[in-house]
């Protein structure tokens, strides 16, 4: 009999992937503030989850830090694409430093929603992450009418003042099913429950999710381009194991890819997080075709065409101010 030939190696690329309108947004904003009004220019946290990213704005001149009060006074400081609470705006004041606010305006209208909603007096339940920034930033919007609900234990444990004067809001980054997951259980508790006016999870987690969802079944291995405190790349990784992929794995580049993982492997799917430069993509497919791999099929589950406006510190002529 005829030798059994083995089917033919592939490579999925997943699209759209990568940097959102936010994350572009951010990162231009700190190059634009070093432009604007030369290094060093701080950051409070990281702009965008992505370690190359943050290491080559350090390189021209951006300085990270962890809170305002280590920025020197009247300096200026960016805030990051997670959104900070108004305490931090405050110390920021208190401090005299000239802010610049990068949050994303997706995450802006979640802590527009959870404003309006807590002056309504309802009771807010926000889904999301212990401990990430953003859900912090939110939370600190109305920390005594927001509670957060981070995984089912909370849904069991929550009491609330009026269950007709409920609202869920959510993270901007979390899986879209394990979120409809856990309002199911909340609607349980709370029937009367109301919903966010419109998506929390933001298009661009939806459109990485989709895509992904639809290569993974086909896929033996699916490498995530995307930092570990990235929480849409994270979240990459779950969608693809959940939707048929037989393994898959989170890397900062094609460095972190492991010979092993590629044994046997026929099918490949490469996708990145929304804070993730292309560039670190290109590497990996790169990587595949010098271990045997054909040149990629890219597979489009959405166009996307959303741009956001600079912040407006730098929209304005440069202020001669240092
Ligand atoms: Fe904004 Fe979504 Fe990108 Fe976060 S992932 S920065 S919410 S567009």
């Amino acid at each position: 009999t005829a030798p059994t030939s083995s089917p033919a190696k592939r490579v999925l690329l997943a699209s759209p992937r990568g940097y959102c309108a936010g994350v572009d947004r951010a990162v231009v904003t700190v190059e634009k503030a070093l432009e604007q009004y030369g290094p060093p220019v701080y950051v409070r946290k990281q702009i965008v989850h992505n370690k190359h990213v943050v290491a080559t704005l350090e390189s021209r001149g951006a300085i990270f830090v962890e809170e305002t009060d280590e920025v020197p006074e009247g300096e200026i400081v960016v805030f990051s694409a997670h959104g900070v609470s108004p305490a931090v705006h405050e110390q920021a004041a208190r401090r005299q430093l000239q802010v610049i606010d990068a949050t994303c305006p997706l995450v802006t209208k979640v802590h527009k929603e959870a404003r309006r909603f807590a002056a309504e007096d309802y009771d807010i339940l926000l889904i999301g992450h212990r401990g990430h920034e953003e859900v912090e930033g939110t939370h600190g919007e109305a920390p005594e009418a927001i509670q957060l609900i981070n995984d089912a234990s909370d849904v069991d444990a929550v009491t609330v003042r009026d269950p007709e004067k409920v609202i869920w809001l959510s993270q901007t980054t979390l899986s879209v099913d394990e979120t409809l997951g856990t309002v199911d259980l909340l609607r349980k508790r709370f029937p009367l429950m109301t919903s966010p006016p419109s998506d929390d999870i933001c298009y661009a987690t939806q459109n990485r999710q989709e895509v992904v969802k639809q290569i993974a079944a086909d896929c033996d291995l699916v490498i995530v381009v995307g930092s570990t405190n990235s929480s849409n790349s994270v979240r990459l990784v779950e969608v693809a194991l959940g939707a048929g992929a037989d393994t898959a794995y989170l890397v900062d580049d094609a460095g972190e890819i492991d010979e092993a993982w590629l044994d046997g492997v026929h099918t490949v799917g490469v996708t990145s997080g929304a804070s993730v430069p292309d560039d670190l993509v290109e590497g990996v497919l790169a990587h595949l075709q010098e271990r045997g791999f054909p040149p990629a099929e890219e597979f489009t589950a959405a166009t996307e065409t959303l741009t956001f406006s600079l912040p407006k510190e730098l929209r304005r002529p440069a202020a001669s101010t240092r």
